[in-house]
């Protein structure tokens, strides 16, 4: 057996999976051969394969992984013994004695893979003796972005890793990160060391994730649609963002009352409470948490199948990072943006107050060229990370629904007049109030109700004003005075336009219902094993769910999270291929020798009685 076929018979026994995706293979065979490595994957890309591997496939060491997360740590750990790796970890919260214990496992040659914090490792390297160093294998930096003050999360600790290759030349090392920008990228082989280490660079798309966006919607209809979204997807795990934290509380009230379970997770909360959210949302006890950005770090549960935005957030940087929770699975996912004029007025006054106002507010207009695009947004995605993309990707709203464009001179004029007419002193909701004709308090005290535009634009729903307002404002028809109580003041273009003496082109609104996307699924959209190459099957949903309960029960008897029993994409795979005995359940996905021990009775039993049950009533 050549060492490429090992690997991948590791690969199959221990994870049940049959092939390395791309550069997986690649980045462990240099590694392999000691090179150093900067690899850059997007979050779900399959990172820790490529440490992992390296540290099976050695008969008397181990690899070193440097995480800054605990309780991502205990996650991996978890996983690991679950697939019968023997991997421990060393930190703080582990006792003396647990690590004294872990010290001498490594001494034997009895640990494949240590997790270590970084402070732990640089006090802890220099009291081993070389009976340990010298069973190194690998130095794998996860998260590596962490070391550099341009990256999103700065740690200092990290800081200090460039040590590890002073001292040690000979063992390779290698950088992990989700975060693609060339300075970051630049800084991780500056500080590590590792000035030749050669970069391996993933694409960033993530085809299974649909990318949706709404435009226009506020209050009761926002919230009307979020609720259809989720009664689609009932059952299955999701994330609403939201801008505030009392945001995040009203929205899970709201949603509780109509009796959908959610709750609310932000900054201001207990340790304790936060840690109690986050396990019952990985354990599937809570299927909905509505959260500000601080939730999802260092939650790896691979079965989130939505991410909702109920606003929009303050850069493309971290939509993407926060959407990239959906769908690690592979398994299609939905990412769902609701986008209006508030949220642009509230996130241009946070730029505003913060540090960089400049390189906020043109990161802040390039997440709202995103959500008003009219061309794929993917593509607009994977451009903005510097990814080449030259077609259409056919899982957005805007590849579903391409915009019909048309004349909407008529319309802007409407709009332009009345913001003339109020002698440009009022704002968008008031100049919507007063083209739809509404007759309140505020609007009838400035007397906004005798002027000649009040009600023209009664024919157009307040969601069309919205959106078209937002456009107008977008080609440059007027611009709002921040500084001025956000009153809208017409510019040279809008007045000529206002004059007939140039046309405008709007895209058509739409409103758009939530609906189910039609799943592009002809044929089951999972990797069922190699082994076979049966025409495509349907997956069978009421056997899926039933296969869910005994994922949960055999879950809660170990405690451990769902997902580590199987992901979704191996439960889909069950419910696809039914299978009835050992050897049927031993090649599918995700099913290595340690599962199928553990598991492979539970879940055949329950396909036979689903089987047997469903034989009986069709006969
Ligand atoms: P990352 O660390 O890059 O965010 P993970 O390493 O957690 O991603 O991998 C994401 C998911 O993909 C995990 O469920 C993992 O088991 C799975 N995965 C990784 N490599 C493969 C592969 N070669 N074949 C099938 N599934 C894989
Ligand atoms: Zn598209």
């Amino acid at each position: 057996m050549n060492r490429e076929e090992y690997a991948l018979a590791l690969l199959r026994s221990c994870y049940g999976y049959d092939s390395f995706r791309e550069q997986q293979w690649d980045i462990i065979d240099h590694t392999l051969n000691g090179g150093d490595s900067i690899v850059l994957m997007p979050t779900g890309g399959g990172k820790s394969l490529c440490y992992q591997i390296p540290g099976l496939m050695s008969d008397d060491g181990f690899a070193i992984v440097i995480s800054p997360l605990l309780a991502l740590m205990n996650d991996q750990i978890d996983a690991l013994q679950q697939n019968g790796v023997p991997a421990l970890a060393l930190n703080s919260e582990k006792t003396d004695s647990e690590n004294r214990q872990t010290v001498e496992l490594l001494m034997q040659g009895k640990v494949k893979l240590l997790y270590i914090s970084p402070e732990k490792l640089l006090s802890e390297i220099d009291r081993w003796s070389s009976a340990i160093t010298g069973h190194i294998r690998l130095f794998a930096v996860d998260e590596a972005h962490c070391i550099s003050q341009w990256g999103h999360d700065f740690r200092p600790e990290y800081t200090q890793l460039g040590s590890l290759k002073q001292r040690f030349p000979d063992i390779p090392v290698m950088a992990l990160t989700a975060t693609a920008d060339r300075i970051t990228r630049d800084d991780i082989a500056r500080q590590l060391n590792i000035p030749e280490a050669r970069l391996f660079i993933s694409s960033f798309d993530r085809p299974n994730i649909s990318l949706n966006v709404v435009q226009g919607s506020t209050g009761r209809i926002k919230f009307r649609q979020i609720v259809q979204f989720i009664n689609l997807h009932r059952g299955e795990s999701g994330i609403i963002y939201c801008l505030r934290r009392k945001d995040t509380e009203k929205m899970a009230a709201d949603l509780t009352r109509l009796g959908i379970k959610a709750e609310p997770f932000h900054a201001g909360m207990s340790v304790s409470e936060k840690q109690r959210i986050q396990r019952d949302f990985i354990n599937d006890d809570l299927k909905v948490v509505c959260a500000t950005i601080a939730f999802g770090m260092g939650i790896d549960k691979s079965n989130v199948r939505y991410v909702i935005h109920s606003n929009m957030p303050r850069n493309i940087e971290s939509y993407y990072q926060e959407i990239g929770r959906a769908g690690r699975d592979g398994l299609p996912a939905e990412a769902l943006m609701f986008y209006n004029y508030g949220d642009m007025v509230t996130l241009q006054h946070f730029a505003q107050q913060s540090g960089q106002v400049q390189i906020n507010m043109d990161k802040l207009r390039r997440m709202q060229q995103y959500a008003e695009s009219s061309v794929c947004r993917r593509r607009i995605l994977l451009n903005y990370f510097n990814e080449r993309c030259d077609h259409d990707c056919k899982n957005c709203d805007v590849c579903d629904n391409p915009p019909e464009r048309f004349d909407g001179t008529m319309l802007a004029q409407m709009a332009l007049s009345a913001i003339k007419r109020t002698g440009e002193q009022a704002s968008m909701y008031a100049v919507t109030d007063i083209l739809r004709g509404w007759r309140k308090a505020d609007v009838i005290e400035k007397g906004y109700d005798r002027l000649k535009t009040f009600g023209v634009g009664r024919d157009y729903t307040v969601a069309e004003w919205n959106a078209y307002l937002l456009q107008m404002l977008q080609l440059g028809l007027f611009d709002v005075a921040y500084d001025e109580n956000n009153h809208l003041k017409i510019t040279e273009y809008g007045n000529e336009v206002l004059y007939g003496r140039q046309l405008i082109q709007l895209n058509r609104y739409e409103r758009r219902d939530i609906k189910k996307r039609p799943v592009q699924q002809q044929e089951p959209v999972i990797e069922v094993s190699l082994h076979t190459q049966s025409p495509a099957k349907l997956m069978d949903k009421e056997l899926f769910e039933r296969l869910r309960d005994v994922r949960k029960a055999l879950a809660t008897a170990s405690h451990i999270a769902p997902y580590m029993v199987f992901s979704d994409k191996s439960l889909t795979a069950m419910a696809t291929e039914k299978p009835t005995t050992r050897a049927e359940f031993g090649i599918l996905y995700g099913v290595g020798e340690a599962k199928c021990q553990k598991y492979w009775r539970p879940f055949t039993t329950a396909i036979s009685d689903y089987l047997a049950s469903h034989a009986k009533a069709g006969r």
